[in-house]
């Protein structure tokens, strides 16, 4: 559904953000891209969703289609009506705006009444909450539901493929698997998913391919499960040592108390011991 081929990408015609990137999403999947900060994942999103002009960037080399159209130069509002519809990374949800019109918002490349009725239905019942708080402003919400909100209001554009940006970014850990939760169920009505995480235990969990982006290129790609079951990965995203040694146990308890409010950073999943595969 997604083809991506030798993709090069610099911002400001200097800074070599992608590098020969290539990666193929079929319908149906869910795919994720897992990396740190830095490593070229919102790049990645950003071009594939036209909106990498608006942030400085450009491709230099490569290609990108979707359904065997090149989406390069294509304006972002065009690709969403195409069905290619992007969340971006840190729930930028309209917060003057009450939640009902965050969602009519959108909605704007959907013509058809009875689909965008379709839509609204589909996203209430995922998040009855939205529907719940549908005349209160957005900003009032907490972040795991204005999470929600970004995710609402791209499904109610009518995605075919969703391009989904760190939606674990600041969310306490009950919430990020219910955004997992979620996305699988959105990937299980017929909506293909291409996730970027650095929570890789999340990821892994949704996706049933992987592949990892260091300094803008991958380095590694899989099914989720032989990602998972990398010990580089197991290493540097989902902090599972083999044997730890009595220091690293006592330093894992000591700090596990933040382990709720505070989002994991790549590298720190000795405090995520709780999660599993
Ligand atoms: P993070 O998880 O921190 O969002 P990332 O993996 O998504 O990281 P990108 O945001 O794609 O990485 O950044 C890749 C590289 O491009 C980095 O070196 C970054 O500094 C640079 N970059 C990103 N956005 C811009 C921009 N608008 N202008 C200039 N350089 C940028």
């Amino acid at each position: 559904m997604l083809q991506v081929r030798n993709l090069k990408v610099r911002y400001g015609g200097a800074v070599l953000a992608l590098q020969a990137v290539s990666l193929d999403v079929p319908a149906g999947a869910v795919v994720a891209v897992l990396g740190s900060n830095g490593a070229g994942k919102t790049t990645l999103l950003r071009s594939v969703s036209g909106t990498l002009a608006a942030c400085g960037g450009a491709v230099d080399e490569g290609s990108i289609e979707f359904e065997g159209r090149s989406v390069v130069g294509r304006p972002a509002a065009a690709l969403a009506g195409d069905g290619l519809v992007h969340v971006p990374e840190g729930r930028r949800v309209f917060t003057h705006l009450t939640v009902a019109e965050n969602l009519r918002a959108g909605a704007f490349t959907v013509k058809d009444r009875a689909r965008r009725a379709a839509a609204a239905r589909r996203v209430h019942e995922l998040f009855p909450v939205l529907h719940e708080r549908r005349d209160q402003r957005a900003g009032l919400l907490s972040g795991g539901q204005q999470q929600m909100l970004a995710i609402g209001r791209a499904l109610m554009a009518c995605p075919r493929m969703l391009l989904v940006d760190e939606p674990s970014l600041g969310l306490a850990p009950r919430m990020v698997g219910r955004i997992g939760e979620v996305l699988k169920e959105i990937n299980e009505q017929g909506t293909t998913v291409l996730l970027v995480e650095q929570n890789a235990i999340m990821a892994l969990s949704v996706a049933s391919h992987a592949v990892v982006l260091t300094l803008g290129t991958v380095t590694l790609s899989g099914t989720a499960t032989q990602l998972a079951a990398d010990q580089s990965v197991r290493d540097l995203y989902l902090g599972i040592r083999a044997e730890p040694d009595e220091e690293e146990t006592a330093e894992r308890e000591a700090g596990s108390g933040d382990c709720e409010a505070t989002p994991a950073p790549a590298g720190a999943g000795a405090r995520l011991g709780r999660w599993e595969l």
